[in-house]
């Protein structure tokens, strides 16, 4: 189970080796996505809160990339954080996510990404549930629920 510490290492230190890489250019990821998918998984977008449809879906499953299908969260690990965006206390994989340190609008944030295409799905906080006590704050628009049989 990953904790701050972890995390903190990753962001500074190096990231894991992603089990896949998928790598387009900008009009290649335009052609598949739609525009507002674009400018939040491509260009570090955040969407409204309480705006995305996976913020209050509790089905099983599994939540995949949406640029390259990479999985990156199980829906056992999401829990709700009131705050408005998909929250989980664990990546699906401990090599499914990317760290990097965010010091955008006069915040030091750790950003999240996916570790296969570099997609941005948001951000990581040490305020989570135990026993992790990380909540990975998500774009729903980043992600695609792939729903399991029941
Ligand atoms: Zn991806």
């Amino acid at each position: 189970m990953l904790t701050w510490k972890d995390i903190l290492h990753f962001a500074t230190k190096g990231n894991p080796t992603p089990t896949k890489r998928v790598e387009k250019t900008d009009a290649e990821w335009r052609e598949i996505l739609t525009p507002e998918q674009f400018r939040i998984a491509r260009q570090k977008g955040t969407e409204r809160p309480f705006s995305g449809e996976l913020c209050s879906i509790y089905e099983a499953g599994k939540y995949h990339c949406i640029c390259c299908n990479a999985p990156l969260f199980d829906s056992t690990i999401k829990f709700d954080s009131s705050s408005g965006w998909p929250s989980f206390t664990q990546p699906i994989t401990e090599n499914a996510i990317q760290y990097h340190k965010d010091i955008s609008f006069g915040m030091v944030r750790v950003e999240v990404l996916c570790n296969s295409c570099d997609a941005h799905l948001g951000h990581v906080f040490p305020d989570g549930p135990p026993p992790s006590g990380l909540r990975y704050c998500i774009n729903s628009v980043s992600m695609q629920l792939e729903k399991s049989e029941k």
